[in-house]
This record gives structure tokens, sequence and C-alpha cells, in this order.
């Protein structure tokens, strides 16, 4: 760029880095699933994964190198937080693949709790939702959280995505042993904070629910989701679990997920069971990027 003065280059090449990284590692799955791996400086490295369907096509970002919240459940937890990523680097995932002309809904799901880096989180919707920015509806853009209330709460006041919460039991006992977060956070602290705020009819809320076998599958947590989410206009996302390596959790069988979803929709819960996708790709999020690094 020599038509910019010596100082001017100096500047732009200490400040900035422009460019587009490209994923290292790519795994296709049979269902059209494809799971994107990134390097990132000497940290590690964080998973994308493209879920194309037949009526939208959904890329799930990361936000973390690793993650520090240790959920029993979840592989980017027995990593440990190596680094946050910067919102460059949450938005490259979008910008470097060759599907993004294709994507019509991001989901932050991937690895890292999106509400621990809340700066880079923010500045990346920023940048992806204005006008000046890449103009994308925040109406195709969820953020999901395992509740860190005070971020939560700058971002329900600040920004106009979706949000989605990762419950997983109504219980507070059970919910400290599955995610150590409710030490600190507790489901009534985050059911009060999003009660605080009007949602509006656009804006979507979700709590996102794994069903374990024997652990969170009964009626009684039917009964009790009912009661802590009466009053808030949303909805229920039962997941299956995806296996990982040495733990004795295990997923509820199909008809005990039939059944818990039919039990929340006769509470007038509205309630989805979401598709497994890429079960052939090492689905469970962080599992790709863990073997990467030989843990
Ligand atoms: S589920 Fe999310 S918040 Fe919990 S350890 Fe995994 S990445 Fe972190």
């Amino acid at each position: 760029m020599s038509n910019l003065s010596k100082n001017a280059r100096q500047q732009l090449e200490e400040k900035y880095t422009i460019g587009i990284q490209a994923p290292s590692t790519t795994q296709t799955s049979t269902d059209g699933t494809k799971k994107y791996l990134y390097n990132i400086d000497s940290n590690g490295s964080v998973e994308s994964a493209f879920i194309p369907e037949t009526k939208r096509n959904t890329l799930c970002l990361s936000t973390q190198v690793g993650c520090k919240m240790r959920c029993l459940f979840c592989m980017t937890g027995r990593q440990g937080l190596k680094s946050n990523l910067t919102a460059g680097e949450i938005i490259n995932q979008l910008r470097s693949l060759p599907e993004r002309h294709q994507i019509t809904n991001l989901v932050y799901m991937g690895m890292g709790e999106p509400f621990d880096n809340i700066e880079a989180v923010m500045q990346s919707l920023e940048i992806l939702t204005a006008d000046w920015g890449m103009g994308w509806s925040k109406r195709r853009i969820t953020v999901s959280t395992i509740g860190i209330v005070p971020a939560m709460k700058i971002f329900l006041e600040k920004s106009e995505c979706h949000l989605a919460v990762s419950l997983h039991t109504p219980f507070e006992t059970e919910r400290k042993m599955l995610m150590p977060v409710s030490h600190v956070h507790s489901i009534s602290d985050i059911i009060s904070e999003i009660k605080r705020h009007d949602i509006g009819r656009q804006r979507r809320i979700s709590f996102e629910y794994i069903v374990f076998g024997g652990i969170n599958d009964s009626p009684k947590h039917v009964k009790e989701l009912a009661k802590i989410l009466n009053g808030i206009k949303c909805r229920i996302n039962l997941i299956r679990f995806h296996p990982i390596p040495n733990t004795q959790l295990t997923g509820t069988n199909e008809k005990r997920l039939q059944e818990f979803k039919e039990a929340l929709m006769d509470k007038g819960i509205i309630t989805t069971i979401r598709a497994s996708r890429g079960q052939d790709i090492d689905a469970a999020c962080g599992l790709l990027s863990t073997k990467q690094k030989g843990n």
C-alpha cells in the first residue's frame, strides 16, 4: 500500500491484522456437518461447526480456547482456560469458511463460555449486526451461556440477539454437581435477572437441557421446570448427550426423551428436541481440539 505514508503503514502493521486465517483441519460428517479447527497463537485451537439443514445453515462459533467452567459433561471444560478469543478471531470463524455465503444462522455455542469473554463477544456482535459492519439480523444470532449473571445483564441490556441459557436441571443441588458455576450464579439469580428484562416479541429466550439418563429426566424435573420458568416466554431445547471419554454420565433413552418432551409440552412449555449432528466426527464440543492436542 505504497500510496499510504510510511508512518501510516507502520501503524497499520503494529495495530491491525488483515486477511483471514484459514482453518487448519476439517472433518466432514456423513450428514453434511463439518467441523473446522483453528489454531490460535501458541495457545491451542478452537472448533467451529457448520450444520446444514433443509431450511437453514447454522455455524456454531467458539469464544475461548478451552474454558474454566468445568461443566461435568463437557470436553472443553477439561482443557481449562487457555485464552480468550478476540472479536476478530470470533468473526474469522465465519469469514474464513468456504460456506460463509450459505450461512443463515449463527450460534455462540462452541468452545468457551461467551459471557466469560463478554467484551470481545459484544464487540463481535456489534460488528456482525451493525449497518457499518456485516449487517446481520439480530434475529439470526443466538448467544448461549451457563448463566454468568452480571455479563448476562449487559447482554440483555445492550444486545437484541437471542439468548440460550444452559440449564440442564431445575434443582440447585443437582446443577452444582453438573455445573460448578452454580455455586456462584444460582438458578434463581439467573431466572430473576431474565425476568427483570422486557424481552419483547421478536427476541427469543431458550433453555438448553441435556437429558441424562436417571439424573434429570424424571416427572419431578418436569414439574419443577414448569414452576421456575412460569412467567417467562421461552422454549426448552432438549439435547441428546454426546458421549465423552471417562464419564459415568449417559444420555437418556429415546423413549424417555420423547416422554419428557411430551410432559413438558403438557405443561404448556414449547419444547423441541435438537437433532444430533456430526455423530461420526467427534460431535461433542471440544473433543476434536482435545484430540489434536494429544490430551
Ligand atoms: S459447557 Fe460451556 S461453559 Fe461448561 S465447560 Fe463446556 S464450554 Fe465451558
